[in-house]
């Protein structure tokens, strides 16, 4: 059996633990490898060797940490098939949507590779008379990064790249599901010129991350997970005196007005509701159709997924497996727990025949109508391919639904009225919106966020929050003296 150990000061290693998570190929259900679970002696000696190359890594110039931010581009943008192999294995999406992963994950790798623009300061000469001020953004030291399984890829880049740009060193804690992309990453950020120790990667589950989140050296915690997780981690690491950026789950919104174009609303509900079989944080979970468009709207949505093959991510399928067979009976009770409460399975995943292995873990597209606010399979996060649709009276009643949602990480707005696309734009309460757009995740160059429960901290990840996360900022005032600038005063300095 294939044993995934950790990276570690430049190479692979095994850890001390005997502890070990399987790891599946979710589209066969069998067991291919398994993951050592890190103890906190392993993610010690990993936080040293951060910190060790943090101390050099510091004092990198700016023109030899983007020629290994360039190099790094180029080996994973060569590679970008290997590794979309790599997470369909593991995760099961299917290749397509795994090479979507990869690309969004190169922005991230491209926009550090800026980032002298990013880090630059302001400059005032004669703040008082011969005084200059300057600014400066200066990394912080250790970070951790703890991911979810959901884009072994792309969301340790949305942290990664930034972080080691700005003059970090990193400890990237992957999910257990899915944590051989990462030790790629980790591998070819060596081959690309990475000095050993600014970026290890520590395999392991919750005494992993514990370890992390009180280590002293451990300066700030970028997390990605579910809510519950995400006020956990965001609630111990500052208390232990961290800045922390913790990304938590979602239930996202994708409003139809009666004016829309339906046909593009249902090809929009269809791909954001069932893309990576609804695995996505940015996923559409819930849509609000403002009557009298449901009918209508249902129906297409209903004769599209009659057309999605359901099956293996290595043939050419639309959708692939859930990530684990835990996951998959999960969501099959959410199925069981709508339909006991009265909503209407116009299309039951239950009943699908996928092009797969019979023992992968699979569940098919569902689409419940009349659905309400009070059933479980509207209220909680399912993380999985069911769409929910409400019906709604008006425009009013959905802005105010979508603003009663604990969670506010993504949401849409679908019509061809440009007034009220700008009032929702205006008054929803997310922090990431679409206007026509179902999955409105920002480019590398803005940040990505949500609010509410799907985001506990002040920064989002990314583009100029990301910059600041890993830095801080330091103002300098400069005199250069000479003997008119003698005599003593203790007053408060003023501007003179
Ligand atoms: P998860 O919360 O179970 O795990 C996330 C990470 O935390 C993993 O590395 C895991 O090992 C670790 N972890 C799990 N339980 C822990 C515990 N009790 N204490 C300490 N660490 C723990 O999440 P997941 O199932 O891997 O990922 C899916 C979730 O992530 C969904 O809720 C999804 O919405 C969310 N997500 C959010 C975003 C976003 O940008 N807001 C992006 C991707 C995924």
């Amino acid at each position: 059996m294939n044993l995934i150990g950790h990276f570690v000061d430049g190479k692979r290693v095994s850890g001390s633990s005997a502890r070990r998570g399987d790891v599946f190929d979710p589209a066969t259900g069998r067991r291919t490898a398994q993951v050592e679970l890190a103890s906190a002696t392993d993610v010690a000696v990993a936080v040293e060797a951060a910190e060790r190359a943090a101390r050099s890594w510091r004092d990198a110039s700016l023109a030899r940490r983007t020629a290994v931010l360039f190099a790094f581009r180029e080996l994973v943008h060569a590679r970008r098939d290997q590794l979309a192999e790599v997470i369909t294995a593991e995760h099961g999406k299917v290749l397509a949507d795994a090479a979507g992963e990869v690309q969004r994950g190169l922005e991230v790798i491209e926009y550090a590779c800026g980032i002298p623009s990013a880090l630059r300061g302001g400059y005032s000469e004669n703040v008082s008379t011969e005084v200059d001020s300057y600014s400066l953004r200066q990394p912080l030291g250790v970070v951790a990064v703890i991911s979810p399984f959901n884009f072994p890829v792309m969301v340790p880049l949305w942290f990664v790249p930034v972080a080691v740009a700005a003059g970090n060193a990193v400890v990237l804690k992957p999910s257990e599901k899915d944590p051989s992309a990462a030790l790629l990453l980790a591998e070819w950020f060596a081959e690309a010129g990475l000095p050993d120790g600014v970026l290890n990667v520590v395999n392991g589950d919750k005494e992993a991350v514990d370890t992390l989140l009180e280590h002293p050296a451990v300066k700030a915690v970028s997390f990605v997970g579910s809510t519950p997780v995400a006020r956990y981690v965001y609630q111990r690491a500052t208390m232990a005196g961290k800045r922390v950026q913790a990304l938590g789950g979602a239930k996202n919104h994708m409003v139809v007005l009666p004016d829309a174009d339906l046909d593009l609303a249902a090809d929009a509900a269809v791909n954001a509701g069932f893309g990576s079989a609804g695995e996505r944080c940015m996923a559409i979970s819930a849509l609000v159709a403002v009557e009298p468009v449901a009918d209508e709207l249902v129906a297409r949505i209903a004769q599209r997924i009659a057309g999605l093959r359901t099956g293996d991510g290595r043939r050419g399928c639309d959708m692939g497996p859930l990530v684990t067979a835990a996951h998959a009976d999960r969501v099959r009770s959410y199925v069981e727990a709508g339909v006991a409460a009265g909503a209407v399975p116009v299309v039951d995943g239950r009943d699908v025949t996928p092009d797969g292995d019979p023992d992968g873990f699979w569940l098919g597209p569902t689409l419940f109508d009349h659905v309400t606010p009070d059933m479980s399979i509207y209220t909680d996060e399912i993380f999985g391919p069911v769409l929910s649709v409400l019906r709604v009276a008006s425009y009013d009643e959905a802005v105010a639904l979508v603003n009663a949602s604990p969670y506010g990480n993504g949401t849409a707005i679908f019509t061809n009225d440009g007034g009220a696309a700008r009032r929702y734009q205006h008054e929803v309460e997310v922090g990431m919106v679409g206007v026509n757009v179902p999955i409105p995740v920002p480019m590398a160059y803005y940040s990505f966020g949500g609010w509410k429960s799907s985001l506990f901290g002040d920064l989002h990840a990314h583009g100029p929050d990301g910059v600041a996360f890993f830095t801080r900022g330091k103002v300098v005032t400069s005199r250069w003296l000479d003997p008119r600038h003698g005599g003593v005063n203790l007053g408060f300095p003023t501007q003179t």
